[in-house]
């Protein structure tokens, strides 16, 4: 291994990748990537691929249509296919209230730059005939620039074209520890000889707070178990490819809380997990024995959402299940990534608790490179800044926020809304 570069980034998933391939664009070409393992082993070879671009924060959406923009460029820049499918995305609205947000919405939208329209119950029909029997259903809100990404190969994708600039990529070679020099710089002890450079940036996913422990930081994430299935082939999705139409957009649908769609011949449909269900990894350090693997299906926890989805899509409780995809990644109090500066050290940099690494990965690598080779970003992304929690975010507060905010992911969530989880961890004098 080299012993000296400008920039080190740990982690080798989507976001480790993402951000070497953001410094080398550019122009930080003397830059490295450690992986301890090899790249993708950890939380993105298993992910579903989904790239949404709702969100309310007009910033936020405007960092995810760039991670769509950049991830469109790479097979052109590249040669690497990265199994972009610009399938949609259609989220069903039963009730008043939703269908409220989806409106409240349209205008952000617009403002952001993001394609999305409100369509006709018959117009979300005509989109995905094999939801049959949703009959509460107001409207829906559809995105027709949304799809899904080989999580794989986006990875590998970024990891060409920034090793096409000059950057290097070591695997198998685990960060052990970091010791500050009295220049200034920072040495990186591994496995595999020691680095000494200008910036780290930690993009170490299930590890974050093993990682945050070696630099004196507590992380505020842990992560949570989530999954998805897929299915055996559906008939009338062959017979829609037959003919020639196109792929259906990913579904979500309030009366079922969960996301289907394609997934070769057959359907992939991922539940969401409620709060009481929901089983968190790892709490006390990733274990030894954990690699690229997977954990055993928890069909019990999501049972409600399976039959409400049956109950609507008849499809899908038609045909066999052909797999059970169920592992960690990691979740944060408000569902958003943890990226910027680290708090307390210089030139360290933080892009972890990335709870949906491949629909932030584009983004976090054009917006971190960014902020550490240009000084600031051209964007306000404060919303991710790692230090929006105080220190009262220490790990039974995480546990229990993370419990909650990915425990109601799929339910109605108000602008500005407080969640109550957690409370009272700190309180003003005249609380009592
Ligand atoms: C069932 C399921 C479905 C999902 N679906 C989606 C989806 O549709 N869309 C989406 O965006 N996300 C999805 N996710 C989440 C997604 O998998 C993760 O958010 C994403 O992979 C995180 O990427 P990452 O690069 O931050 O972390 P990882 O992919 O976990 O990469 C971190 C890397 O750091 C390495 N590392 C750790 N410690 C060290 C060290 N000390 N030294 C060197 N290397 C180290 C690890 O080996 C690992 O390779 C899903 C997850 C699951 C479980």
């Amino acid at each position: 291994m080299q012993t000296h570069a400008r920039a080190v980034v740990i982690g080798g998933g989507c976001v480790g990748a993402a951000i070497l391939y953001g410094l080398t664009k550019r122009g930080w070409t003397d830059v490295a990537l450690l992986e301890r393992t090899q790249l993708t082993a950890g939380s993105t070879w298993h992910a579903a691929g989904l790239i949404p671009s709702y969100a309310r924060s007009i910033n936020i959406g405007r960092m995810i249509a760039k991670t769509i923009e950049i991830y469109e460029g790479l097979e052109a820049e590249t040669g690497q296919h990265v199994g972009w499918h610009k399938c949609g995305q259609l989220r069903i609205a039963n009730t008043r209230d939703r269908l409220d947000e989806y409106k409240s919405y349209m205008s952000v939208a617009t403002v952001q730059g993001i394609r999305a329209e409100l369509v006709t119950p018959q117009e979300a029909r005509d989109l995905w005939p094999l939801l049959e029997n949703n009959k509460d259903m107001l409207a829906a809100l559809y995105h027709p620039d949304d799809g899904h990404i080989a999580p794989a190969d986006v990875t590998q994708a970024m990891a060409k074209g920034a090793r096409d600039r000059g950057a290097k990529i070591y695997l198998n070679t685990e960060v052990k520890g970091f010791e500050r020099l009295a220049g200034g710089e920072w040495k990186i002890i591994t496995n595999n000889g020691e680095i000494i450079c200008e910036h780290i940036i930690s993009a170490t996913g299930n590890y974050a707070r093993q990682t945050g422990a070696m630099l004196g930081l507590e992380i505020p994430a842990i992560p949570i178990l989530h999954q998805y299935w897929i299915t055996d082939a559906v008939p009338e999705i062959m017979e829609r490819k037959r003919q020639g139409l196109p792929e259906m957009p990913i579904l979500r649908d309030e009366g079922f809380e969960g996301y289907l769609r394609e997934e070769g011949d057959g359907l992939m449909f991922g539940p969401y997990e409620k709060t009481e269900h929901l089983k968190l990894f790892a709490e006390n350090g990733v274990p030894e024995w954990f690699g690229a693997d997977l954990v055993e299906e928890d069909f019990d926890a999501v049972a409600w959402n399976w039959e409400a989805a049956m109950e609507m899509v008849p499809a899908l409780g038609r045909v066999g299940i052909k797999a059970n995809v169920r592992g960690p990644f990691q979740m944060t109090a408000d569902e958003l990534p943890l990226v910027g500066p680290a708090w307390g050290l210089e030139n360290v940099w933080i892009a972890e608790g990335v709870p949906g690494g491949i629909l932030w990965g584009g983004a976090i690598g054009y917006y971190l490179s960014e902020r550490i080779v240009e000084g600031a970003n051209s964007l306000d992304t404060s919303e991710l800044d790692p230090r929006r929690f105080g220190d009262y975010a220490n790990k039974e507060w995480t546990r229990q926020k993370v419990r909650e905010s990915w425990g109601t992911h799929a339910e109605l969530h108000f602008p500005g809304q407080d969640m109550p989880a957690a409370r009272p961890q700190k309180s003003a004098p005249s609380y009592d």
